[in-house]
């Protein structure tokens, strides 16, 4: 029997696996399972070069509990070792500069083993003692046993093992029990080692039988040895991806598209990414792309290998070029890593532009579920923004859909103002703004629905993208001024017409919460609605904007500013300012002549200001008692008015009306308009 003393460089290096591995204990499992598939497809590469003669069908891993021993058995009917391999390949764990790597990276288990080639000591984090029982598959070979428990001595002597292949016996720590446990052990081979490339058997296939499950006779195979993403996308039909797809993604509707991924060079990767249907909700869960190397699960955390938008995808990622088992901050850095990324957002957007126009109305029929992604895509990458507007769609209020290009040229003719602004009409609530969007069309604009979760940005987006163009809701100003073609016509208003109106109306407006209101005119057709409520594209835009820039919430705080407009062309506007004139013209008649002397005093004194440093000492008491004459004057007008203004149901009328259509009128102003209605029907 040889004794020997294992061969790294610290002095120990079971206490340092015990203590920092602990977060990952369960990888242990993965690694020996791994082991065990590479032995047997190395023994299938050595029987393809000719160098093995001995059979090769039906090779399998198996993985064993006994309860009663307290052991976990790993066994393979690979190429096995002999004793001088073992030597050299178990025991001379050679590696320089351990000390300061383990400080280096005592914090990230995997980045230990992975970096040193310690997959097999990994079992030491779960057992006490371990024992390795092997025999090459080489003509002579003696089977060997090694025995180590955990010090850094081991033990190696011949033995009788029969078989060609490797056990690996771990006798179960006792802190470590769970991994004694059929369920657990089930769901970790579950985890780790469902698209292994060799069959992996744990426990036998059951049966329904007498009231319960018992086992049969049949070995339990775990994983699919051949799984989608291996095989030829040419001999793949659509149910192939779609099975695979409830495989990995349980409790999922049918994904809408998928792309199957594959190069071998500069870098080898395979892989399916499909596009889910995702729920009104921004659903992000960063745990849907599963990444594995060679068919081994390594992580379902996928940040920096792929772009950040694409984590709204589902699928697996298989590739032996990312390096695993290192850092995060490693893995970002990493040139490969960097060219992966690169590599699927470049295909992934070729294949979407294919799709859109090899079956550009499946495309559209399914635009709605993939714009959020597209738009995230748009928003955050700058290569997938180029490659994405040529196949990203824009859908009006009717339902057409158009490409970017082509909705411009669609509204280039009637859309652009005299400053030579392209201007997109859109609307974000079809119902809501339904006057408005009929307005605008009847202009002949055309109107896009932006409703979706990502569009308000989308829309600043798309402002940069195009020079000289804008976007503008349909209710932000009234239909005359959207696409602004001459300067505005001047509303048909008096200065006189115009003081009585701001108050007959404005008077009326009732309460309502974080609302203002601003009377403006308008001369639009007579046909158009006396009052239009708009609201102003910037201030909106940027309290819209609020909800997505933790930064500028102190918008989202301000209250709605509307614009009141009042179409001076309207005959019922016409009617009621008319009235309002001639009914309170010999109350504010006086008032009126009086407030002009007044202001003709103010404006003498304030003349003798030539120089601009303030008006004369003894003139001061004067001005201020005739500013104060003239508030009071101006005061009383509007008090005047405002006594009146209560007295007319139009006028009334007039502004719920306008407030109804936009939601605006609630409550008891409800309630109220109802009545009035009622009454003026009687
Ligand atoms: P790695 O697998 O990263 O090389 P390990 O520590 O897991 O590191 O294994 C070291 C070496 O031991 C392997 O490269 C292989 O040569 C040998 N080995 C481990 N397990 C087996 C096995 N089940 N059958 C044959 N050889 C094995």
């Amino acid at each position: 029997m040889a004794k020997g003393s294992i061969g790294v460089t610290t002095n120990n290096i079971f206490p340092v696996i015990k203590k920092f591995l602990y977060s990952d204990h369960e990888i242990f499992l993965r690694e020996l399972v791994s082991n065990a598939v590479d032995a047997t497809q190395k023994l299938k590469t050595l029987a393809v070069a000719g160098d093995y003669n001995g059979p090769t069908e039906g090779l399998k891993v198996s993985v064993k509990l006994d309860k009663e021993a307290g052991t976990l058995t790993v066994s393979d009917q690979g190429i096995g070792m002999t004793e001088e391999e073992v030597d050299k390949y178990i025991n001379q764990i050679a590696f320089s500069g351990a000390e300061e790597f383990l400080n280096k990276y005592k914090d990230s288990a995997s980045a230990i083993i992975g970096h040193f080639g310690l997959g097999f000591y990994s079992a030491f984090m779960v057992a006490k003692k371990v024992e390795i029982h092997t025999k090459s598959y080489q003509d002579d070979a003696k089977a060997v046993l090694w025995t180590c428990d955990g010090s850094p001595e081991y033990e190696m002597s011949e033995c009788d093992k029969a078989e060609r292949g490797t056990d690996i016996v771990l006798y179960i720590d006792d802190d470590e029990k769970e991994f004694l446990e059929q369920s657990r052990i089930s769901t970790l081979l579950h985890k780790y080692c469902k698209f292994l490339p060799v069959p992996v058997i744990f426990g036998k296939e059951q049966e329904w039988k007498d009231g319960k499950y018992v086992d049969t006779d049949k070995d339990k195979v775990i994983n699919d040895v051949e799984p989608l993403w291996t095989r030829k996308p040419t001999d793949l039909k659509d149910e192939d991806y779609i099975k695979f797809y409830h495989a990995i993604q349980p409790a999922q509707d049918d994904p809408l598209f998928w792309i199957h991924l594959n190069v071998d060079y500069p870098f080898t990767l395979t892989g399916i990414l499909y596009f889910p249907k995702i729920k009104n909700n921004l659903d992000i869960r960063k745990d849907r792309i599963q990444l594995y190397c060679n068919q081994v699960f390594v992580t379902d955390s996928v940040e920096g290998v792929v772009p950040e938008f694409m984590m709204l995808l589902q699928g697996v990622i298989d590739s032996p070029d990312i390096p695993l088992n290192v850092s995060r901050s490693y893995l970002q850095a990493d040139r490969n890593v960097k060219k992966i990324s690169s590599y699927i957002t470049k295909k992934v957007a070729s294949r979407l532009e294919e799709i859109s126009k090899t079956d550009a109305k499946a495309f559209e029929q399914k635009w709605n579920d993939i714009k959020i992604f597209i738009e995230y895509g748009m928003l955050s990458d700058e290569k997938f923004k180029e490659a994405a507007s040529k196949f990203a769609l824009l859908q009006n209020t009717d339902g057409k859909f158009f490409k970017l290009d082509e909705y411009k040229e669609l509204i280039k003719g009637n859309q652009t103002d005299k400053d030579d602004n392209l201007i997109y009409l859109y609307a974000t609530d079809k119902t809501a703004q339904y006057s408005y969007i009929k307005a605008a069309q009847d202009k002949g604009y055309d109107v896009l629905l932006m409703d979706g979760q990502l569009d308000i940005p989308f829309v600043g987006l798309l402002e940069q993208m195009n020079e000289k163009s804008r976007f503008v809701r349909v209710d932000s100003d009234v239909v005359d001024n959207l696409v602004r073609k001459e300067d505005s016509k001047d509303a048909e208003f008096s200065t006189q017409e115009r003081e009585i109106a701001t108050t007959l109306f404005k008077s009326q407006i009732p309460n309502i919460e974080k609302s203002e209101f601003m009377v403006t005119y308008a001369a639009m057709s007579p046909a158009a609605q006396p009052v239009v409520i708009t609201q102003s594209e910037y201030m909106r835009r940027m309290k819209d904007m609020a909800v997505f820039q933790p930064g500028m919430s102190f918008y989202g705080e301000f209250p709605d500013a509307y614009n009141f407009t009042l179409n001076t062309s309207h005959p019922l506007i016409k009617r009621v300012v008319d009235q309002a004139k001639s009914a309170l013209s010999d109350q504010l008649k006086p008032i009126e002549d009086e407030l002009t002397a007044t202001n003709a005093v103010i404006k003498a004194i304030r003349d003798l200001d030539k120089d601009n440093k303030g008006v004369p000492d003894d003139k001061k008491d004067d001005l201020k008692k005739n500013e104060d004459k003239a508030q009071a004057l101006r005061d009383k007008k509007e008090e005047i008015i405002t006594t009146y203004a209560k007295e007319q149901d139009t006028v009334k009328q007039l502004i719920d009306i306008a407030l109804l259509g936009n939601g605006l009128l609630k409550g008891e102003d409800l309630n109220k308009f109802l009545k009035r209605s009622v009454d003026l029907l009687s």
